[in-house]
Formats: C-alpha cells, sequence, structure tokens
C-alpha cells in the first residue's frame, strides 16, 4: 500500500473506494508487527482498532462520519484513554487501567479517529532520548543505534516507520518538537492552555501541553482544531477561538537568536542548514534579523528547577496507596510510601523528586525556586518584546542530530542540554514547530524550530509550509 502523508489523501481514496478504512488499519499492524525491534508501542489496541474501521467505514459509507474519519493515531502512554493500562512507562503504573478519558483523545474519537495503540516514551515525560523508560528504549527508524528523542520517542518513530498515519505527544521542556526533529516529523507544541490537559498524567503543570506529531501541516492543523479550544475540566485552557488552517503566503518578519547560533555546542552542519534556510527566507523577501537573548544559556538551568519543583510534587500521588504499584515488602504507611516508591520509580524520575523536593525546601527555596521564577517572568517579557517586533523566532530544534544509544545517559547534564533550544518555548508559554529541513551527512534528519505569538499557530503552520515547500 502507498505511503500516506496525509488525511486527505487517505479520505480521497476511500471516498473513491480506492481503499478500505479496514484495509487501511490492517496495513498499519503489519508495518507495527514488521518493526517491534523499534519497540515503539507498549500495547496495540489491534482488535479494537479493526472493530471501529469497520464502524467508521459505515459511517463514511452512509454519509455520517466525523472529519477525521480514516486517521489512524498512537497515543503517547501518558494519555488517558477510558478502560486501557496508562503506564507512563512507569514500573509503578504498569497495570494501571485509565478510569476516564483525556479530553484531547475523546475530542478525536468523536470525530472518528482511530487509537492503534499507545507508545512508548522516557517515564513520565521525563527524558531527552526515551532511554528513561521502564520498557526499553525507542529505537530510531533511520539508524538503530541511533536514539529516537524523548520524551515522545515512541510517537516520533511511529510516525517516522508509517506505523501509523499521525500521533499525540505531549511537550513540557521539548517532547514533542525534539523527537520529531530526530526523525523527520513535524511536531507542534500549541501555546499553553490552547489543549486541555485533562487526562494528561502531569510532569509540570504550568508547562505541559498536549499536541500532534504529523508528517503533513494540515494534519496538524486539523487535530489541533479538533482537540482545542475551551475545556471545563482544565482551568487553564483558553476560550481564545481557533480558525481553521489555510494556506496563504504572506511577508514576515523573522528574529534569529545570535545566542543560539553561535553556541559552541551546535553542531556545524545544524548550523549550516539553519543559516541556508536564513538566507532563503531573505530571498524569498521575508524581513530576518538577529536578536540577542543573553538568556539562552539561563533556560535549561531555569526549567530544571521549575519543573522538578512541580514534578515532585506532581507524582506525590503515586504513594502505593491509590494507584498502581504497591510493594510487597513494606508494611505501615510510611514503609508502604518508601518501599513502593522505591520500587516503582526508575533513576532519573527519583532524581527530579529530589532536585524539586530540595529546591522547595525551607532555605533554598529563595535561592532555587524564587529565582528561577523571577528567570522565567524575564524570559516572557523579553519573548514578548521580542514578537512585539517580529512575527516568528527562529532557531534550531536541538544542537545535534539524533545522537547514539548510552553517549549522553550517564551524564545528565549533557542530555538537560539537548532541550537547550525548546525549553523557552515552555517557559514562555508560547507555541513552537519543529519541521525538517534536510538530512545531516550521517544520514539523520535536521529540524528547525519557530517559535510565535500566543495563539499564532496557524502562523506557524503556514511559515513551516512554506520553508518546507
Ligand atoms: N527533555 C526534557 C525533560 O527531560 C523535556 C521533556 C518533556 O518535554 N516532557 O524534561
Amino acid at each position: 500500500m502507498e505511503r500516506y502523508t496525509k488525511l486527505s489523501s487517505i479520505q480521497a481514496d476511500i471516498r473513491s473506494k480506492k481503499n478500505t478504512v479496514v484495509a487501511i488499519v490492517s496495513n498499519y499492524l503489519q508495518t507495527i508487527n514488521d518493526n517491534k525491534n523499534l519497540n515503539v508501542f507498549l500495547e496495540v489496541f489491534e482488535e479494537e482498532a479493526l472493530q471501529r474501521a469497520k464502524e467508521i467505514q459505515e459511517k463514511i459509507d452512509n454519509n455520517k462520519a466525523g472529519r477525521l474519519a480514516g486517521m489512524v493515531l498512537a497515543i503517547k502512554d501518558n494519555l488517558c484513554y477510558k478502560g486501557h493500562v496508562v503506564s507512563a512507562a512507569s514500573k509503578i503504573l504498569q497495570n494501571y487501567r485509565a478510569v476516564y478519558t483525556s479530553t484531547a483523545v475523546q475530542r478525536l474519537i468523536s470525530e472518528d479517529a482511530i487509537i492503534i495503540g499507545r507508545t512508548n516514551c522516557d517515564e513520565f515525560a521525563m527524558g531527552a532520548s526515551n532511554e528513561n523508560s521502564a520498557f526499553g528504549p525507542v529505537l530510531n527508524y533511520a539508524d538503530n543505534t541511533r536514539v529516537s528523542g524523548g520524551s515522545s520517542g515512541g510517537a516520533a518513530v511511529a510516525v517516522q516507520a508509517n506505523m501509523c498515519l499521525a500521533s499525540i505527544g505531549s511537550d513540557t521542556g521539548g517532547s514533542i518538537r525534539q523527537p520529531a526533529a530526530f526523525c523527520g516529523a513535524i511536531g507542534l507544541k500549541p501555546t499553553y492552555g490552547r489543549v486541555s490537559r485533562y487526562g494528561l498524567i502531569a510532569y509540570a503543570s504550568s508547562f505541559d501541553q498536549i499536541g500532534p506529531i504529523t508528517q503533513s501541516v494540515e494534519d496538524a492543523a486539523v487535530i489541533l482544531e479538533v482537540i482545542g479550544g475551551k475545556d471545563n475540566n482544565d482551568a487553564t485552557t483558553s476560550s481564545e477561538p481557533i480558525t481553521p488552517y489555510t494556506h496563504s503566503f504572506r511577508k514576515s518578519r523573522v528574529a534569529y537568536i545570535k545566542e543560539a547560533l553561535n553556541h559552541p555546542a551546535l553542531d556545524v552542519e545544524v548550523k549550516r542548514q539553519t543559516e541556508e534556510v536564513i538566507d532563503k527566507l531573505k530571498r524569498d523577501g521575508h524581513m530576518v534579523e538577529e536578536v540577542g537573548f543573553e538568556m539562552l544559556d539561563a533556560l535549561v538551568p531555569a526549567y530544571y528547577v521549575m519543573t522538578t519543583a512541580e514534578a515532585s510534587s506532581n507524582l506525590s500521588r503515586f504513594s502505593g496507596l491509590l494507584f498502581g504499584h504497591r510493594s510487597n515488602l513494606s508494611n505501615g504507611i510510611d514503609g508502604t510510601f518508601k518501599k513502593s516508591r522505591s520500587e516503582g520509580f526508575g533513576k532519573e524520575v527519583k532524581r527530579r523528586i529530589m532536585l524539586g523536593t530540595f529546591v522547595l525546601s525551607s532555605g533554598f527555596y529563595d535561592a532555587y525556586y524564587s529565582k528561577a521564577q523571577k528567570v522565567r517572568r524575564k524570559v516572557k517579557e523579553e519573548t514578548e518584546r521580542i514578537l512585539s517586533e517580529y512575527d516568528f523566532i527562529l532557531s534550531p530544534v536541538t544542537p545535534s542530530t539524533a545522537f547514539k544509544f548510552g553517549e549522553k545517559s550517564n551524564n545528565p547534564i549533557e542530555m538537560y542540554l539537548a532541550d537547550m533550544f525548546t525549553v523557552h518555548a515552555n517557559i514562555s508559554g508560547h507555541p513552537a514547530i519543529s519541521f525538517p529541513i534536510g538530512h545531516h551527512n550521517n544520514g539523520m534528519p535536521i529540524g528547525l524550530q519557530l517559535l510565535g505569538k500566543n495563539f499564532a499557530e496557524n502562523d506557524l503552520l503556514n511559515m513551516a509550509a512554506h520553508i518546507m515547500a
């Protein structure tokens, strides 16, 4: 079967009877089965997906189908889907079944998308390589010795390896954009508050956003339109309307950050290809200028202070009493807490809980947490200032392409620095997109990032489409 890169082609083929929903789902199931070694799916909802395919084909035949009919999606294993296991790739939730469905997943299903399975990720979405999953890492399809990126690594490789049309991930500091870049896909982190977080297993609530990983800009747009918007179950959602995406060309003002392009950690080939895009944009008549952003090196430290603080609070509910794993070796309440958490959480999650507890502890709160909050405020103000003069801030997504397994896993600081360009949008709350611009001479895809004005996701999609054309 031909590889589909967008929903409109699938829908056209179904309408003209060139293809059926069942055949499309079966084809994806076959590809999943043929590539089990990549460790992409923690669970495939095979029977359910085939059953849904039959029902949706019938709806299409009777002209009753929703707008996502024909779309086959994978969901990251931190999104609740009632009756299905949701583990956040952690032993502590290994057999936990969701008791309700997240708003994003519910909205997709209501428009007749088919959920084919749940994808592997870093434990509790903490990581940049998928090496922190309790169920083993995800292999990059382009080179099996390299990581998929993280934390939505399974979601990215599922799209890269054609195991589904698109997938849904979550992005706290780059977890949609970075794996998308490592796998040659498009990843969109919406504006904070655009998509409901209801039913997303929280990592750092003031940073987390759900978003799509796709092969086309149009699919990212339609998924955002479906999952986005006000939700009474998440008080941080905005009622800002989502206008349908249409492609249009508009001359834009683009800023690129001097400190990012000149960063010593930036791979020369990634830099060269980013500069080529800058030149192309200038030739196309856009105004592209360099701006200074002195806080670049403060982003990662501030991000890790604030997100670990929020994580230490969010993850306190996994106590061995209410959810998931409870140790057999324990007695008494304190013993149950200690043993269950010690057995259930992996190394990186424990590190972050301890770090977060430390930065919030009295005596250190002012030195770390309050200071990081001040950095956040300054980053927001400075970003707003740049965006009052420019439409976009352009940068690489990551300092390098997908790295080899084990290359950074023994050095957390080095792993954290992989997030240096992506955490910006989560600290400030702005939307950002990552999309492929070419290949490195090591054969791996290179991505580019655009950060845009609040709720201007359509502008990001338009500009991404223009650059990729
Ligand atoms: N790599 C970042 C981290 O480890 C981002 C994770 C994410 O966006 N969920 O925190």
